[in-house]
This record gives C-alpha cells, structure tokens and sequence, in this order.
C-alpha cells in the first residue's frame, strides 16, 4: 500500500485508520502458528468487561506495545494474545446497579434471566474495549483472543480446582472473611476501601459478676456486636488489671458471664484498655479467642444482610438491621447503667468497593487455597532472579507481602463467576470434585448430588493466565512454544492480588516461571494531583483523547517525558509536548523528501564518511550510533522512557535544529555535487533509522513518513530493526563538532542579552581559549554565522583587546563577545528609568554597607549578601551604561 504524498500539516486521523486497516488486512501481528528460533510472548492482562479501558489501560498497553513491536521487527515471533475478564462480583454489582435504574429488582430475576443480563453486558462492553484497543494500534493478536469465561477457561479452571483438591491444596473451612453485606458475598482485600470517617464510640461498663461494685470499661464502635461476646480481655502487662484477670463479668444485656482473660493483642492505649472478644464478627477478637480454648464458642449473631439473629441475641433485637440495632443498644444500655459515655470517634472504616457497604469482618465457611507451598517458590523465584521486577524497589515491597501471605479465600456468594466444582452427596455425604461435572457420586454411587452454590474468586481463573491463554491444560502448540511467555506489564495495584499469583500458578501448574520479566507503570494523576481512577471519573475516555490528539500523540505523552515506573500526571501539557514532537518530525521528513533523489536504492549500504567528508556527516552518524545504542540499553533495562528522551532528543536537537541547519549548504549544492550526494545520503539513512527506532512508541505516523520515503518491504511494522552498529562511532568528529555547537550557543544567548533584534546580523568574536579550539573554529566558521545568525565571526588572539560595545560571555571554549546595537530612543529612556532605579538601590546598599553599627551588629552572611548585591548591581549599572553609550540610533541595522 502507498501513501499519498505529505501534505504540509500532520493530521494524526486519517493516516492511523488507514494504517490500522493495512496491518489488520496483512495480518501483521498474526503470531508463526509453529514459530522456531528466536520468539517473544506476552499476554495482555485481561481487562475487566466491567467497563471500558481508562488511560491507565493505556499506559500499561503502549509499554507492551514498544516491546512486542520492537521484538517483532528485531525477527522474533512474536505473539500477544489478547483477553477480556468476566470479573465475576464486580460485573454482577454493575449489571444489578443498571438494573436498578431501570426499575428492575435483581433479586427478582430467575438466575437464566440474571445470567442473561450479565450476558448482555459482557456482549457490550467487549466490543466498546476492543474498539478501544484497535483505536490505539496496539499490535495484539486478534485470532488469539480468549475470555475468562470461555469453554477453554471453563476447562481450565475446572482442572486447576481439581489438581490442588486433590493435592491437599484446597480446603473448606471457617475464616475471617471481609463481607459485604449489601452484595452478601465474601470479597478480597483489594475490593475494600479504608478511609477516615466520623463514628461514635461507646463506652459501656461490664459490671462484676459477683456484685461486687464497679466493673471493667470497654470501648466499641459496634455494640451489637455485645450479643456474640464471650469474654473480655486485658494486656497481661497492664497494672490496671492485675487483679481483674480471672474474674467474671456480666455481658450487658444478655443475662450470660464471660471470664476476664490476658492477652498480648489487646493495645492498652485504646480505650479503657479493655477488649470485648466477640470471635465471629472481628479477625483479631477471633485470633484471641483461638488462643484461649477455655472459651465458648459462640452461634452466629449477624445474617449475610447484617441483621441480628440468632439463639444469643434477644428476641427484640431479632432481624434488625446493624444500624437500627446500634442505636436501640445504646438506649438501652443506657436506660439499664450500663452506658458510660459516647464520644466522636473518627478512624479508618473499611467499605466495600463495589457497593460500598461497611464491611463487617465475619467468621464464615468459605473455601481457600493453602498458599504457603505455592508462595515459597514464587519468592524462591524473584529472590534469585529468575523473574526479574521492574523498576527493581518493587521487590522489597513484593518479599514484605508475600511473608504475611495469608490463605486464599477463592468462593464468593454471587453468580457470575465459575461454580465451584464440588458435588455433595446426599447419600453419603462425601464430595466428588472432578473435571467433567460428574453424574454420580464417586464414592457410594448414588445420583443424588448437589452442586456448591458458590462461584470462583474471578483471580482463579485469571492467576493461570499466561499459560490458560494459551490453551492449556491441553497440550497445545502455542503451549509448547510460547509459554514461558517474557514480560509482563501490569499496575502495582495487583501485584499482590495478580501478579504474585500468576508466579505461583505458572510453577505449580507447569513447573516453570510464566514470565521472565514484570514491568510495573506508575498511577497516572490528573492536573490536580489526584489519582486516576474509575471511582473519581477523572479519567478521560482514551477514544476522546485519540480522537482530539491522535493515537500516536496519546501514546508518546504516555512515555514522555513523565517515566512510565513512576506515578505522573497525565493531561494537556504532555500531549502538546507529544503533538509538538510529532509535528517536528513530519517536517523533517518533509524537509527530506525534496532531496532523496529519484531512485535512490532504500536498500543502499549506510553512509561510510571518509576523512574528506564535512564534519557534520561524520557528526550526525556518530550522534545515531549513540542514540540507538542508548535506545536498545534503555529498553533492554527496562526504562522506555529513556529511550524515548534519547529519540526525543536526537530527533529535536541533533537532527532537526543542528544537523539539517549544517548541512543546509552542502544539500542546496553550495559546495559542491560530490558534497552534496554525501549530505543526501547521509539525511535519508540517518531519518529511515529514525523512523524504524520510533515505530514502537508512535506506530501510526512512522509508518506513514516510512511509506514517503524509498522504503523495503511493505509495512515498517514488518520491517528489521537496525542494529546500531551499521555506523561507526566517531568520537573525533563529537570532539570536534562540540566547541562549534557550544559557541553557536553562546552567540544566540548573547544576542539575546544584548537585545539584537531577531532580523539583526551582528559581528561577533571570539578569543579562543586554545589553538585547538581555534583550528576548529576556524574551519566552521561559516556554519556558526549561519546557526548563530552573526556576520563575520573574527577569532581575536590572545593579546588583542576586546572590542567595545559587545554584550560578552567567558566560557569554557574561550571568550565571546556580540555587538551591541545601538538602543533606539524608546529603548533609551526605558533604560535610563532602570539605571535610575538601579543608582538608588546601589546607593541605598553602599550606605547600609557604609554604617559601622551595620558592619558591627549584622550576621556574616546577611553583610556578605549586602556586599555581593552591591557589586551585582554595580555590574548592571555599568552595563547598561555600556548600551546607553552607544547613543540613540534611527534604526538597528539589518
Ligand atoms: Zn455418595
């Protein structure tokens, strides 16, 4: 497919949809169905159909995306496999929520109905992310696509639970769970959001079970929870109540004792000091109650919906809801003396996510997956660097959490998600746990089995990703020759609930790691400082901003310049600053194109400048070299940013702005034809390798500039990535390009300071601080008139004196000076108002400094800034006299 030639201005639009269509319509990021040699996988990490892709999605993408392009042009077959995730409780909170708006009850639904609404949503939802991700021109594999919840997955999940049943991995038991009493389901920890709110503590008073007066104080934010009390207990450290431990107290309301027990979790700061132990209703009360076996093991007090029940809790307060049951207690309480008093209490409370519920820690039989076996070798693994974390602190805070790892509670109440495969038999009680949903017990043989009610944690299914996306536990070819696949881009946030899990999976289910590497991206924030994230909406829909910025603009504002491992703000600035870089190169590109002669051979060998060659050929090619090399080194150590600056960099500065401004001359044919057959060579090579080097990060409109110039093969997606070695390093021709470079630099400043006016051509001079410096200048000098806009640049030897009338600089190559154009009248009297304040401040300074009781009284440093504030201004004075006398003159020559 050919382009149409450049127009003048680069319309991001038009080129991304007909680039995105020519890759789709080549199959250009079809993985090799049997690839052999050098190969590179990675899996997209599967976006919840919840939503649609936020910018943070997008981040984590385009990181994947310079890799997997990159690899693939270096000759890799290279597969990404695309997915989508059913995010079991989360989709059904959202589904239940656009239910209800629509006036629909969820609980009235029939579960084919509820299924099918989740269904609906699920169909939606995919073909807004993957319009979204094509939008983007990530280069996944689209024949690979999978679904958490396909018949594959199904498969796989079925066969995961199965091997570690049977393995002695999975278990049912009772545990402190964080429930969610609206969604009446167990969620994870990642679901649950603790912030700072306003309570009420209630302080009650446990009165002495012998009658004897007084009694011990307890603090509580939850005092329903007083039903399920079984005891009350102390620091064993806590002189209060040396004497207290081991008697009994009455629990208020209830008509039952509990003994008062010592033990180390109570904080004495809290509070009284004293802790009621209500063991199902609070993870550290439970940890307690566990300690002490004397104990009672109270019934349930709360239902799933948080209301009371049960034989501990007085008839009256029978299925109240929590909220309605608190205040009624502490009217209560307080009507029967038991109420100390109330006082604001404002801590962390935990909501939940998705509903946001209080959650109400709970004791509740759920099954889990014993995790130490598995995380041992997961941290085995990162701790000898088999997988390898990026950027590398993150491994500190991966061995911190993976040493308190607690069991994984993988069943949920809802019902979308994976049914857990456990089959009771109502004949003999045992349970069959098998691949193929079973027909009858393994055991007895009876027919009569019921199915567990409860779904899969949707982490289950996505922990065996890397290789379940591939096919297994079929042994498939993609199997066998992508998996291990070798990076893996994901947000911090899941480290935990994700990535350490996949880690976990890929050993224990294939015996092998699933990735080599991980690549952590930072949290996006908006302009004012504040996380992105799905919850404050503050994150811009990445179609809108591909449709206002372009793609390939989005995606290097993603980059550049904020590191991509570091939290950053995303909004207008980087995307004007990626828009601007853009539009720079398409103007390289068109300033190239008139001078690539009809032709030229794309397949030409690189430039090989001899030691007749201008010095900036041998420049620009040396600066190439360097770049590209920093280029592979940055991605290579996983800092794309760094190669992005890098190509930023050569691309504004090197090539654009010094090496096209040089070599201006020789391609207009100024010096020569053989000159200027060099200078074309040079230009074209050096921008095709740019082009190459760029098409991972900014696909779309290199691609394009790709398709203007003489190019090989038909895509530059397919095309080879150039080995930075194709061109020498000339460290001479940088020695020598520098001190031209430093003093076009020192001129444009110094023109700038003494106010020459843009059109304006000065003289200038400079003193050259060696004979080397001046042998180098001197065989520039043309090209720094040119850049530095000066004319004629005399070189001064070192006794002749300094010209008059210059605004000058001393610096490391020698000593510059331009003339000073005579100021105009305005200019004159603009300057005389400044010299007049200037002369006051002087005079003011001196006088201060003229005072010996100032001398004597004032601190060292405040005299030593009194005196170097005066010789500044002296200095300021003393130059715009410089100008002044330079006298008014009609206009400033040009
Ligand atoms: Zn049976």
């Amino acid at each position: 497919m050919s382009a149409p030639a450049l127009p003048p201005r680069f319309e991001p639009a038009a080129i991304e949809a007909r680039w995105q269509a020519a890759w789709a319509e080549a199959q250009a990021f079809r993985a090799p169905e049997r690839p052999s040699g050098d190969r590179f996988s990675l899996v997209l990490p599967p976006p919840n159909v919840t939503g649609v892709l936020t910018i943070g999605h997008m981040l984590g993408d385009t990181v994947m995306d310079v890799y997997a392009r990159r690899r693939r042009m270096q000759g890799a077959a290279t597969l990404w496999v695309p997915g989508l995730d059913h995010a079991g409780l989360a989709t059904q909170v959202e589904v239940r929520r656009r239910l209800q708006r629509q006036g629909i009850a969820w609980d009235s639904l029939s579960r084919e109905e509820a299924i099918d609404a989740v269904q609906r949503w699920k169909d939606e939802h995919e073909a807004r992310i993957r319009l979204q991700t094509e939008a983007a021109g990530f280069s996944v594999d689209w024949t690979r696509y999978r679904y958490t919840m396909d018949p594959l997955a199904v498969r796989a999940t079925r066969e995961a639970f199965v091997r570690l049943y049977r393995d002695g991995l999975i278990y049912r038991g009772e545990r402190m769970v964080n429930w969610d009493p609206r969604l009446r389901s167990a969620i994870s920890d990642l679901e649950v959001i603790h912030s700072e709110e306003e309570t009420t503590l209630v302080f009650v008073r446990y009165p002495w079970a012998d009658g004897s007066p007084g009694g011990i104080e307890v603090a509580t934010v939850r005092p329903e929870t007083i039903f399920g009390d079984v005891a009350v207990a102390v620091h064993p450290d806590d002189a209060r109540y040396r004497e207290a431990v081991g008697r009994s107290v009455v629990i208020p309301l209830t008509g039952r004792t509990g003994p008062v027990i010592a033990d180390g979790a109570v904080d004495p700061e809290f509070g009284a000091g004293a802790l009621k132990i209500t063991p199902r209703n609070d993870p550290v009360d439970r940890e307690i109650f566990l300690r002490h076996p004397e104990l009672q093991a109270p019934p349930e007090i709360l239902d799933a919906g948080a209301h009371l029940e049960g034989d501990w809790v007085p008839a009256a307060y029978r299925g109240l809801d929590r909220e309605a049951a608190r205040l009624r207690m502490i009217e209560e309480l307080d009507r029967e003396g038991f109420l100390v008093k109330r006082q604001p209490f404002r801590h962390a409370v935990a909501r939940s996510e998705r509903s946001e519920a209080i959650i109400e820690p709970r004791l509740s039989t759920q099954w889990f997956v014993k995790i130490g076996p598995l995380a041992e070798r997961a941290v085995a693994a990162v701790r000898s660097g088999e997988i390898r974390l990026h950027p590398a602190r993150w491994e500190l805070t991966f061995f911190r959490w993976m040493e308190g790892i607690q069991d994984w509670c993988i069943s949920r109440q809802v019902l979308w998600g994976h049914p857990i495969p456990v089959e009771t038999c109502r004949a003999c009680g045992q349970q069959t746990v098998t691949v193929e949903p079973p027909v009858a017990c393994a055991h007895c043989g009876a027919r009569d089995l019921t199915r567990d009610p409860d779904v899969l944690d949707t982490w289950f299914t996505s922990w065996m990703w890397p290789f379940a996306a591939l096919g297994w536990p079929e042994p498939t070819v993609a199997l066998e020759r992508y998996f291990p696949t070798d990076v893996l881009v994901t947000g911090r946030d899941i480290m935990f609930f994700w990535v350490a899990r996949m880690m976990m999976a890929g050993y224990y289910f294939r015996g092998a790691r699933p990735f080599s590497d991980v690549y952590f991206t930072g949290m996006l924030r908006d302009s004012e400082g504040r996380r992105m994230s799905k919850h404050l909406g503050n994150s811009p829909d990445p179609v809108d901003v591909i449709r206002e910025r372009g793609a390939d603009a989005m995606r290097f504002a993603l980059v550049f310049p904020n590191p991509t491992g570091e939290d950053g703000p995303f909004g207008s600035a980087p995307l004007d600053g990626a828009r601007n870089f853009l539009t720079k190169l398409w103007n390289l590109v068109r300033f190239t194109l008139p001078h690539v002669p009809p032709g030229t051979d794309p397949g030409a060998p690189p430039p090989r400048p001899g030691p007749a060659s201008d010095l900036e050929h041998r420049w620009i090619l040396s600066r190439y070299r360097a770049t590209a090399e920093e280029v592979d080194r940055a991605l290579d150590e996983f800092e794309p940013t760094r190669a992005a600056t890098a190509l930023y960099g050569f691309v504004w500065h090197d090539l654009a702005d010094r090496y096209v401004e040089i070599a201006k001359e020789a391609l207009l044919g100024r010096r020569g034809e053989p000159a200027r057959r060099e200078a074309q060579e040079t230009l074209r090579f050096v921008v095709e390798r740019t082009l190459r080097r760029l098409h991972p990060f900014v696909p779309h409109v290199t691609e394009e500039l790709w398709h203007a110039l003489p190019h090989d093969g038909p895509l530059l997606a397919r095309s080879a990535w150039p080995g930075a070695d194709e061109v020498p390093t000339d460290p001479v021709a940088e020695l020598e390009m520098a001190p031209v470079l430093e003093s076009v630099h020192l001129l444009r400043n110094l023109r700038a300071e003494g106010r020459v006016p843009l059109e304006a051509v000065p003289r200038a001079w400079v003193r050259p601080a060696s004979p080397e410096v001046a042998r180098l200048l001197a065989a520039e000098r043309g090209t720094i008139e040119r850049l530095a806009k000066v004319r004629p640049l005399d070189l001064l030897a070192p006794d002749a004196p300094a010209p008059e009338e210059t605004a000058r600089r001393v610096a490391a190559l020698g000593e510059c000076f331009v003339a000073r154009p005579a100021p105009g009248p305005e200019e004159t009297a603009s300057l005389e108002r400044e010299r007049a304040t200037l002369a006051a401040l002087l005079r003011k300074t001196e006088g201060r400094l003229g005072d010996p009781g100032f001398r004597a009284r004032a601190p060292p440093e405040v005299v030593r800034e009194a005196e170097a504030k005066a010789t500044e201004l002296a200095e300021r004075l003393r130059r715009i006299d410089e100008h002044l006398r330079a006298g008014p003159s009609e206009a400033a020559p040009s």
